[in-house]
């Protein structure tokens, strides 16, 4: 979809801060990022605000959730310009972990 065609899109409703704006342009990357606001806010409220990154946007524990002695900003929630999440910590005992280890960590009901 071009950037032309997104601006025609009707104004979505959100409970997201409406001056926060959207860097993915596919409406299912935009459905993504309302997901991923709504989880951020519910179960990551100690993950920080989202900033942009690369093409996408990346939010940054200052805590890993994982590991509380990652706590030098090594760990963040990424999404790229297609809307896809995913996790990361810098720290050795946390290289294996992926955004679903991070959802089954905080979602008391996710079940892959
Ligand atoms: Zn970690």
């Amino acid at each position: 979809m071009k950037l032309d065609d997104f601006k025609k899109l009707p104004p979505r409703q959100t409970t997201s801060s409406p001056t926060r704006k959207p860097t993915a342009t596919s409406t299912a990357a935009q459905d993504i990022t309302e997901f991923l606001d709504n989880w951020k806010t519910e179960f990551a409220a100690d993950c920080g605000e989202f900033a942009p990154y690369k093409d996408g946007r990346k939010a940054i524990f200052q805590i890993c959730p994982f590991e509380p002695e990652h706590n030098n900003g090594q760990a963040a929630i990424f999404q790229n310009a297609d809307g896809v999440i995913s996790f990361h910590c810098l720290g050795e005992r946390c290289k294996d972990k992926k955004w679903p280890d991070l959802r089954k960590l905080r979602e008391p009901d996710y079940d892959d």
